[in-house]
């Protein structure tokens, strides 16, 4: 196959999500090019287009999570809801001329480097496509997971997943039933208890959560950070310092303060709830940090509304008209919404890739992800990942890392534009990198504070999340070190 040269890609950028879009954004003004940004969705946003379920929001505030070179001075609230989010995500694509070069409805099914021509042949379900760079931007949260609960299939009614909202469905009136209670339930629940007739939460496992104190930002603090953007910058300053203390108070590993978090944490819950019996159900019984905190303001009173029943016996079955737990009680439901979170092993399994020598990464991966600074992997030149393995965060803003990211690949696609062909990490620097994970790993509140998540893989691995602070995976990632890298 011989393409004319006006058709191979510098960079292809999977995914238009938060990291997919600021790639593309720092390509542009790098005057990286030419440049194409596929993604499988209608839209663009990536979870911020998937996830529209009621009550949707981030739990980072708004000033911190969004692009430090794309500011929006008049968010509308410290935690933004997800539709502000998605029209600011549309706006920064809009504003920095990148809508012509994104390709909706385009799904990335796999690539294959063709080390003759220093290439990647990438298929999609629109057609192939040849490029020099490829820069994923796929996250790890976008494929729903399901629970494996026996007669999943029997349930005559609706039922969908929180990342898959059937906005069709009228749940006014309705008998709901919500599986699970990670950061997607504890957001939704709250709405759905104002408008169901009656809304049982199955829980297997109560969140550690914290008080939100969610308000709207004054009229007053938008017009000066619109004014003067040296107050704005202070403003996301000061957030970004307030979280990434987190990191040290025992969001990421068993220290001094993790007993005075978990002291607050516990009498936020003894403020909100006084029956004795729900409050002992709601207490957590591992370490605070080890699955994600949460923060709500509004959780533990819907739990005690008339029409909420908190349900903590496990699920036996799911039948035609809607629960059994495996103490034998039976909940009749019409809905059944799964808030069950995301198969993040498979998202990245799935990533059909053949490196250099046949080598795939499944292959590569056979013993667990891993990737240097979670961004290149040795054997796949000219691949990059952004929230690839270990990149992900529990305590500050995962915006923070992207850009960190963004700005590591920049140095990589600037060798390529300087006579190389490739840019791969060496093997060594990998291992050297992994090594220093997995030691951090050890004592971290993932591993040692008592408790299964979805950060562990199926050996008990933390391959999701990075084990420090956000400013020391910025002295390890932000420059990409060359000497790390193998050029051709
Ligand atoms: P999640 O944290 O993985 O929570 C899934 C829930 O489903 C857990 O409570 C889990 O219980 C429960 N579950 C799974 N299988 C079950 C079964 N067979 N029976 C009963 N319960 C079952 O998923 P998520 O809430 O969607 O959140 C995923 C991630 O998305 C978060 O960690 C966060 O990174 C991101 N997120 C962020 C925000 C935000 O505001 N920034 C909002 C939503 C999501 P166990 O705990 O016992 O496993």
């Amino acid at each position: 196959m011989t393409e004319p040269a006006s058709e191979i890609l510098a960079v292809l950028i999977v995914g238009a999500g938060f990291s997919g879009l600021a790639m593309a954004i720092r390509c542009r003004q790098a005057g990286i090019g030419p440049l194409q940004v596929i993604e499988k969705a209608d839209g663009i946003g990536g979870t911020w287009h998937d996830n529209t379920y009621p009550g949707a929001a981030c739990d980072i505030p708004s000033h911190l999570y969004s692009l430090s070179f794309a500011p929006k001075a008049d968010w509308s609230r410290m935690y933004a809801p997800q539709p502000e989010i998605l029209a600011y995500l549309r706006e920064t694509a809009e504003r920095n001329g990148l809508m012509p070069l994104i390709r909706l409805g385009t799904t990335f099914r796999g690539a294959t480097w063709d080390e003759t021509r220093g290439l990647w042949q990438v298929e999609t379900d629109r057609g192939p496509i040849l490029t020099r760079a490829i820069v994923s931007g796929m996250g790890g949260l976008h494929h729903p997971a399901y629970p494996d609960i026996p007669g999943r299939d029997a349930f005559a009614g609706a039922a969908f997943h929180t990342a898959a909202w059937d906005h069709s469905v009228d749940l006014t009136g309705k008998r709901v039933g919500v599986i699970g209670t990670g950061a997607s339930a504890i957001q939704v629940v709250p709405e759905l208890a104002k408008v169901a007739a009656q809304l049982t939460l199955f829980q297997r496992t109560p969140p550690w959560i914290m008080p939100k104190h969610d308000h709207a930002i004054p009229e007053g603090a938008k017009a000066r950070y619109r004014r003067l953007p040296l107050a704005r910058r202070l403003e996301r300053a000061r957030l970004f310092w307030l979280h990434e203390v987190r990191a040290f108070l025992g969001f990421t590993k068993v220290s001094k303060l993790t007993g005075q978090a978990e002291a607050l944490a516990r009498r936020h819950l003894a403020k909100a709830v006084t029956d004795k019996d729900l409050r002992a159900k709601l207490t957590p019984d591992y370490r605070l940090g080890c699955k994600r905190v949460l923060i709500s303001d509004d959780y533990y009173p819907t739990l005690q509304r008339p029409n909420v029943t908190l349900e903590t016996d496990g699920i036996a079955r799911i039948t035609e008209t809607g629960l059994t737990t495996e103490a034998g009680r039976s909940h009749d439901l019409d809905v059944i919404v799964y808030a069950t979170g995301f198969d993040v092993t498979a998202t990245f399994a799935r990533m059909h890739l053949v490196g250099r020598d046949g080598l795939r990464l499944t292959q590569a991966w056979s013993n667990g992800m891993g990737a240097y600074q979670g961004i290149t992997v040795a054997g796949f030149p000219n691949y990059f990942m952004l929230l690839g393995p270990n990149s992900g965060l529990g305590h500050n803003s995962v915006v923070s890392m992207i850009e960190i990211q963004v700005q590591h690949v920049l140095d990589c696609l600037q060798t390529l534009r300087t006579g190389n062909r490739a840019i791969e990490v060496r093997p060594e620097a990998q291992a050297r990198f992994l090594d220093r994970i997995r030691s951090r790993m050890a004592d971290s509140i993932w591993q040692a504070g008592g408790c299964r998540s979805w950060y562990l893989d199926a050996s008990g691995r933390n391959t999701t999340l990075w084990p420090d602070s956000v400013m020391a995976y910025r002295r390890s990632a932000r420059r990409a070190r060359l000497s790390d890298y193998r050029l051709g």
